[in-house]
């Protein structure tokens, strides 16, 4: 695979002053206690680290796994959770911290998982959204970035378990995919 068979869509310089712009406003938008950050993994991490810091307040940073991809760049429509929480989020406020909203069924998913278990209130930020996928409803609260519908890597996001630590995000064209 070839590095030139990535387009960046997003640079570095782009990310970091959004997700700075939106740590600031999800500080800004809750009244008081620790606020409590729950980041899918494996690609949520690189979001979860400069979000969690640009937040000026105290959080909470639990991590949860669930995949819903296989190798490929369809989805499956499959969802199961392939690590639980550390902590409980009982009476508390959970930030779901996601890197990309597709079809909506990961988030859908989590958000019923979480519901059950009584925190006083759940929001979404998501780093990327493609709204043109989505086939189940979620409600994102904070927004990085709306995106066109390609399959894009880098900043935590993977082909195949690699490029997620390419600081820009970028398209990764077919050639690339296929290799
Ligand atoms: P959804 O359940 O909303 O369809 O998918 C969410 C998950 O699919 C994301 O957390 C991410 O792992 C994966 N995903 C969706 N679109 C992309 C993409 O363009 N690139 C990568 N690398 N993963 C994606």
């Amino acid at each position: 695979m070839s590095r030139n068979s990535q387009r960046v869509l997003l640079s570095e310089e782009q990310i970091q002053r959004r997700v700075r712009e939106l740590g600031e406003r999800i500080g800004a938008d809750y009244p008081g206690g620790a606020l409590h950050l729950v980041c899918i993994l494996k690609g949520a991490c690189f979001f979860l680290a400069d979000l969690a810091r640009a937040i000026q307040r105290d959080v909470v940073v639990d991590f949860i796994g669930i995949s819903s991809y296989g190798k490929g760049t369809t989805s499956s429509g499959e969802v199961k959770l392939t690590k639980d929480l550390d902590l409980s989020v009982e009476g508390a406020d959970v930030l779901v911290v996601e890197d990309i909203v597709d079809s909506g069924i990961t988030l859908h998913y989590l958000v019923q998982v979480l519901e059950q278990r009584k925190p006083r209130s759940i929001r979404i930020a998501a780093l990327l959204d493609k709204p043109e996928r989505r086939v189940r409803p979620v409600q994102v609260d904070y927004v990085g970035f709306q995106i066109p519908d390609r399959f894009v890597v880098g900043y935590g996001l993977d082909f195949a378990e690699r490029y997620r630590n390419l600081r820009d995000i970028c398209v990764l064209e077919e050639s690339a995919a296929g290799g």
